[in-house]
């Protein structure tokens, strides 16, 4: 690893699918043979617990690294941060389709975001890739080429070790990428050995919870407020962070309907403004509000109410409606929304 401008790291996608797991192949593989990159493979991000192997290892990664996930750019950056690897934003020219910048100035991102932002920020660039950004991989070949480039003339502070003790054996696994390339295949094809066992990492089950956005979040503590889950907490420096994240309930994304700042993603929800992608939330001109309220024209608020009400339900509790967490203005703001349907009604 000494010596090396940039460090690839690519977060493989949940399940089995052929195509994906071909195009993380591919990339790897191509960038095996590249000078200047190393390349390594850990599970699914947003699915490695904290002190996962995969996790240990991207906390050791000294200097720039280009992470590639299944997730919006939004979405890797802000799961990492939580996971303490953190760096300068690297800027990427290879983006999503909901993230592609109009080139349409009236629609430009005007909207200014004043977030508490990240601490301990490591003098080194985090660059995040969305690999749902191309079916090539001869495009994120070249973007992380170009991205090497840009490095191979900067100089960096690097750290030998931003965070985390791993132990040799617990890192083997990915400096090693060719060998668990064929041990991946071999457990796919379901011909693996117990050797090929051994060299995957750890199994990652499914997980949800919310990642905070610090770039937008104002630490205005209406998400500790709302959640009546016990998610969220404060830290030593009373910034909000999600402490108990295995409290969230599945599927259920209310708390970012009703963040102001629409700071809070949930990685793997079907709406994109949820799931982080950045240009749908980004333009002033965008109704923020239809954004994250329903598919039948409910607003996010009153889709926050019903759907924390319904978890209560299923936990054996009462429901408490607007009753709870929901700032007054908003609750002044929904009973004129309710008077002016009742108005129409005659
Ligand atoms: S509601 Fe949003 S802006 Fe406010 S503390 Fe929570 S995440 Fe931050
Ligand atoms: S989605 Fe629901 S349970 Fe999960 S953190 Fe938000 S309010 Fe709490």
């Amino acid at each position: 690893m000494a010596g090396s401008k940039v460090t690839v790291v690519i977060s493989q996608a949940q399940g089995r699918n052929p195509i994906k797991r071909q195009l993380e192949e591919d990339i790897a593989t191509a960038l095996i043979a590249e000078p200047g990159i190393d390349v390594s493979l850990v599970p699914h991000l947003y699915d490695m617990s904290q002190d996962h192997s995969g996790m240990l290892f991207l906390r050791s990664v000294p200097g720039n690294v280009v992470v590639l996930g299944w997730l919006y750019e939004r979405a890797i950056r802000w799961t990492l941060d939580r996971a303490n690897i953190r760096g300068k934003d690297g800027m990427t020219l290879l983006k999503s389709a909901d993230e592609e910048s109009d080139d349409d100035e009236e629609e430009e991102d005007t909207r200014q975001y004043n977030g508490i932002g990240s601490v301990n920020v490591p003098n080194r660039r985090v660059y995040c890739i969305d690999l749902r950004a191309s079916v090539s991989a001869d495009a994120f070949v070249r973007e992380i080429r170009r991205i090497s480039e840009e490095n191979s003339v900067q100089t960096v502070d690097l750290m030998s070790w931003i965070g985390g003790s791993p132990q040799p054996e617990q890192l083997q696994r990915y400096l090693q990428p060719e060998r668990l390339l064929e041990a991946r295949r071999a457990f796919d094809s379901g011909s693996a050995t117990h050797v090929d066992k051994a060299t995957l990492p750890e199994d990652t089950g499914r997980r949800w919870y919310p990642v905070i956005d610090y770039s937008r979040c104002t630490n205005c503590m209406e998400c500790i407020d709302f959640c009546l889950f016990g998610v969220y907490g404060v830290d030593a420096l009373d910034r909000i962070l999600v402490e108990q994240q295995d409290n969230c309930k599945k599927g259920c994304p209310a708390c970012s309907r009703v963040c102001p700042e629409n700071a809070i993603i949930f990685p793997q929800h079907k709406q994109p403004a949820i799931a982080g992608a950045e240009g749908e939330v980004s333009g002033l001109k965008i109704d923020l509000t239809k954004l994250f309220g329903g598919d039948s024209g409910e607003s996010a608020v009153e889709m926050a109410i019903k759907e924390r009400d319904r978890e209560l339900i299923l936990d054996g509790r009462e429901a408490v409606g607007m009753s709870v967490g929901i700032k007054q203005k908003v609750r002044e703001e929904m009973d004129q929304l309710i008077a002016d349907l009742d108005a129409l009604e005659f």
